[in-house]
């Protein structure tokens, strides 16, 4: 094998990370917190627009401080979106509360408007309380239907958090995703978007909650001469040198998302024609998904799983990876209830990943969609 290996989503660096870098050892700001740090809040709050950020240590921790900052605690439940990443539910579990999992729609594969309606009134019927929080992802960048499920979230009060790890650039009605729920989680992850090596940041409705959110991240510390601590802290501020890669991938994210979304169209353009595959693609003109990830579904009816075309195409030296397996068909999940029709399971079973990072050519990319059909009319 002498073609090189393409990856599904790689480290995307734009060239001035080091001078970022170079700014903290400098002042020897080699410390979590810095003045990188503020200056990646400011560049991301204005790449967002309405809103306040706080880098942190991992999408994970925003998820969870989010979590924290809506009041979520022992024994509540807590709706969650089934066809995700484990990081999306782990930290409910990390509160000791209950993730109640809820089934995606087709159109966007997020959380079903429907589903979730239904699962508020069994809850409360069941429990005799509503849950206590929605965890809505934008899976792959495409935006959930935040109108729909922001319509029956205010009708039973509940607030909702944004799990946009994977959607940083897409928009939803022509604003950004991030900013819909009370508060949005990010992820600078090596594979996302962008990255800062690993990192997050957790999108605040005001001043007094990134205040908060703050306080919380380095180890909640009261104004006091001597430590003194009135509730539970966390470290989970980002690093100022981490943030300094932020500081460099921010100045090129229009271009990293224009990218994707590039690279999802010559996908499409490339499997036009072929027979059984069929490209996710925006569901309206409301959708405006950056493509973190272009994702296929293929005909049941050829007759192979996902696993027959990923190995066909490690073999080419491409790498793919599964659509996400849903968390109702996860062992650590098995307690929890599940409300849906199956829409993710079927999806995750006739689905795949291909590489989709703003770093590959279009002749990678050519390499792959070839690939992908060579094997697809092997089937046929
Ligand atoms: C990556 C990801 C996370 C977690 O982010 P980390 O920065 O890796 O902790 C959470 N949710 C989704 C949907 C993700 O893809």
């Amino acid at each position: 094998m002498d073609s090189k290996k393409i990856f599904l989503s790689f480290p995307h660096l734009g060239g001035n990370e080091m001078h970022w870098i170079e700014e903290a050892f400098k002042e020897s700001w080699v410390v979590p917190l810095g003045p990188n740090v503020d200056h990646f809040e400011h560049q991301l709050e204005d790449y967002l627009g309405r809103c306040r950020v706080v880098a942190l240590s991992a999408g994970t921790a925003a998820i969870h401080l989010g979590l924290v900052m809506l009041g979520v605690g022992q024994g509540d439940e807590v709706l969650c979106q089934s066809f995700t990443f484990s990081a999306s539910a782990n930290p409910v579990l990390y509160q000791g509360a209950k993730p109640v999992f809820v089934d995606s729609e087709a159109g966007t594969w997020n959380m079903s408007p429907i589903a979730l309606e239904q699962a508020i009134i069994d809850r409360f019927k069941v429990t005799g309380r509503y849950p206590k929080a929605i965890v809505v992802v934008d899976l792959y960048g495409m935006p959930a239907k935040m109108k729909e499920l922001t319509a029956v979230a205010e009708k039973y009060g509940i607030p909702v958090l944004e799990d946009a790890a994977e959607a940083l650039g897409s928009e939803y009605c022509k604003l950004k995703c991030g900013t819909f729920g009370r508060f949005g989680a990010l992820s600078f992850n090596g594979n996302k978007v962008i990255t800062t090596s690993g990192g997050g940041a957790l999108v605040c409705p005001d001043e007094e909650a990134a205040e908060r959110v703050k306080f919380l991240s380095t180890q909640a510390r009261e104004a006091m001469p001597y430590y003194y601590h009135k509730v539970v802290g966390y470290n989970y501020r980002l690093s100022n040198v981490s943030a300094g890669i932020g500081c460099g991938q921010m100045e090129v994210l229009p271009e990293r998302v224009a990218r994707r979304r590039q690279i999802h169209g010559l996908y499409k353009e490339l499997f036009k024609g072929v027979p059984g595959i069929v490209v996710h693609d925006n569901p309206s003109s409301d959708f405006d998904s950056n493509f973190w990830l272009t994702t296929i579904l293929f005909d049941e009816q050829l007759g192979f799983t996902p696993e027959d075309l990923r190995q066909y195409l490690l073999a080419q030296n491409i790498e793919s990876r599964w659509l996400w397996r849903p968390m109702n068909m996860q062992p650590v999940f098995a307690e929890a209830p599940f409300y849906g029709d199956g829409t993710a399971e079927r999806l995750f079973g006739h689905g795949l990943c291909l590489p989709s990072g703003s770093i590959l050519t279009d002749d990678d990319v050519v390499r792959v969609a070839e690939a992908v059909t060579t094997f697809i009319k092997t089937k046929i």
